[in-house]
């Protein structure tokens, strides 16, 4: 791993510097925000959070409303059915826990137990953990999403085969605390516009001269 740990800082400098206009949301903001960006753009998630937040004036409402009214607030970002019921879920869980809907408190708390605590929660696995960890709260974690899993993958980083938790605890060791938040926003980046699944744009790639998989993946 330490070849890899060493190439990490090389590409980290080759990629274009991605980030988050935003300031940091509430936890629970971040958490329904990140639920909300599976399996879609993060335009069209911006789009379904903020139509979320115009039709529910609080989590509280989100809560008693029908599904299908929650639902048709998300539409713009796919899969509207099962995320409005994995919103629902999990916060009528944090009340029943919290006995209130906010998760401040667990900016308190070490990560391991963040992680606890979120991957407890119905529909929320690890790298929505880790998201919410990142953004919410600033610790140094690396979220695997499909894109950095195949662009590490590509790259030579992961083992042809790794699964995503085996990923988290490889890349968690291999890439330098400091260089998480924005390996993982460059890696996304890449993987959306040159290292894409189907035809990865090689040619082009600021990367070409040191990945083993230049000119191969498909
Ligand atoms: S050279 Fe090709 S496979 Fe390697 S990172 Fe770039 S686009 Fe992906």
């Amino acid at each position: 791993m330490a070849t890899v740990a060493a190439s990490v800082e090389t590409i980290c400098r080759l990629l274009p510097r991605e980030d988050r206009p935003d300031p940091p949301l509430a936890v629970l903001d971040e958490l329904v925000g990140t639920v909300l960006s599976q399996h879609t753009s993060d335009h069209n998630s911006d789009r379904a959070f903020a139509s979320l937040q115009r039709r529910f004036p609080s989590w509280e409402a989100v809560v008693a409303a029908d599904l299908a009214q929650v639902a048709d607030s998300i539409r713009c970002g796919g899969l509207a059915e099962r995320k409005a019921a994995t919103i629902q879920s999990l916060l009528r869980e944090i009340e029943r826990r919290e006995e209130r809907l906010d998760l401040e408190r667990l900016r308190q708390l070490a990560d391991r137990e963040v992680e606890s605590y979120l991957t407890s929660l119905p529909g929320v696995g690890p790298k929505t953990a880790a998201c919410v960890l990142l953004f919410a709260l600033g610790r140094p974690v690396l979220p695997v999403d499909t894109h950095v899993h195949r662009v590490a993958t590509r790259l030579g980083w992961l083992p042809g085969g790794t699964t995503a938790e085996r990923a988290h605890g490889l890349l968690a060791a291999a890439v330098p605390a400091h260089l998480r938040r924005d390996l993982h926003l460059a890696l996304i980046a890449h993987g959306r516009r040159v290292c894409t699944a189907r035809r990865p744009r090689c040619a082009e790639c600021v990367l070409r001269r040191l990945c083993p998989s230049a000119g191969r993946s498909g």
